[in-house]
């Protein structure tokens, strides 16, 4: 039986032949390699700088700090993401105040943004989830207006524009992520991007163990991390930056397939895209309206299609109820949407065929379900 995961990068030999060069270097770490991937990203976003670190998590950890967040200072953000997103504020001491989503994009809602700004308001952290833009308008409005930072989670959105902007070039300082499911790999990986000297200096240091930039190899200036990207993961980066657009442009003929697919059934509420093709696709997922998602995960199961629910929302998990007395009804919006929510495959390499055959076994599970 063909198996099909819900996601797979896509290495081809240009990949594994710059890995490989960079092992036969014997330089691995502080090489070329993480310059040249960093004036590449720098290139294609068009953010004047560009950080590259160990990981997307370790961005946004970086990213609090060099914006001088701190204990007790709030940050407005969304129950529905990945919890990298509110736990690089818990690294600080900083307080996530969630706000609920908008149920077609998924993303912060801005028209109840203003009633949780108190005097403790200090910046406002969005997710551009699943590769859609969050409506940058209308946060940025509010941020001007109330003198509030912006830091863009664009972790699920490399390559995502929001009116003409990459999303992560948009605030003060954005992160992407380049863990295996993105839209591209360097296997663990992230980058932090912004058009500031002042916080690019920071995060260079700060990844560096605090080192000073221009002084002593074991000068320290200021508490810092080993968040530095090696060189093969460097190396994957500037040969998968590449091919970025041709892999979305992949991406994107796969949704089609599945809107052709799947808009025809009342049972399930497929993403709403931006027409310009302005969104980036992280993963594809569907909303079942009607019916029991986990029989349709099991089902899909056993015929060999990997399925997904997805996000299950942060306020609910166990460690955040324990730290704030979160519960149920607290977040509505997102409530409703995490429990209907369910991501399919989605990876380069899936035919018209193969999505006509999980489709019509989609179709046979919710009838069944
Ligand atoms: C993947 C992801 C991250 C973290 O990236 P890692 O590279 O896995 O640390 C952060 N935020 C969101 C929304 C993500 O999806």
């Amino acid at each position: 039986m063909k198996t099909y995961p819900l996601a797979k990068p896509y290495i081809d030999a240009e990949d594994k032949k710059g890995v490989l060069a960079v092992l036969n270097s014997g330089q691995l770490s502080l090489g070329p390699k993480y310059l040249r991937f960093e004036k590449d990203i720098s290139v294609y976003t068009g953010a004047k700088y560009a950080c590259a670190v160990a990981n997307g998590t370790c961005g946004l950890h970086l990213a609090v700090r060099a914006l001088g967040l701190q204990d007790g200072d709030e940050v407005i953000t969304t129950p529905f993401s990945f919890v990298a997103s509110t736990n690089c504020l818990l690294y600080e001491g900083c307080k996530p105040v969630f706000v609920d989503i908008e149920s077609l994009t998924f993303n912060i809602n801005p028209e109840l943004i203003e009633k949780k700004i108190t005097k403790n308001t200090k910046a406002i952290l969005v997710v551009h989830v699943f590769g859609q833009p969050a409506n940058m308008g209308e946060i940025l409005k509010i941020a001007k207006k109330h003198k509030l930072l912006i830091i863009e989670d664009a972790a699920e959105s490399f390559g995502a524009k929001y009116k003409g902007r990459y999303t992560g070039t948009i605030g003060e300082v954005g992160v992407y992520a380049f863990y295996p499911n993105k839209q591209m790999t360097t296997g663990e990986g992230g980058m932090i991007v912004t058009n500031s000297n002042k916080i690019y200096d920071l995060c260079k240091s700060m990844r560096n163990q605090g080192r000073n930039l221009n002084g002593d190899w074991l000068e320290h200036e200021r508490l810092g991390y080993n968040y530095r990207m090696d060189e093969m993961s460097a190396s994957l980066g500037v040969t998968q930056l590449q091919k970025t657009d041709w892999m979305n442009e992949k991406k994107r003929e796969i949704v089609c397939w599945y809107e052709e697919e799947l808009s025809g059934l009342k049972t399930v509420v497929i993403p709403r895209l931006d027409s310009g093709g302005a969104s980036s696709l992280f993963v594809y997922v569907i909303r079942i309206i009607k019916g029991d998602r986990n029989k349709v995960v099991d089902v899909l199961a056993r015929k060999g299609i990997q399925t997904k629910p997805y996000f299950p929302v942060i306020h609910l998990q166990p460690y955040m109820r324990k730290m704030f007395g979160y519960k149920l009804g607290d977040f509505p919006v997102a409530e409703l949407v995490a429990s209907q929510t369910l991501a399919l495959p989605f990876y380069i390499g899936l035919s018209k065929q193969d999505i006509a055959y999980i489709s019509r076994e989609i179709r046979k599970a919710l009838e069944s379900s």
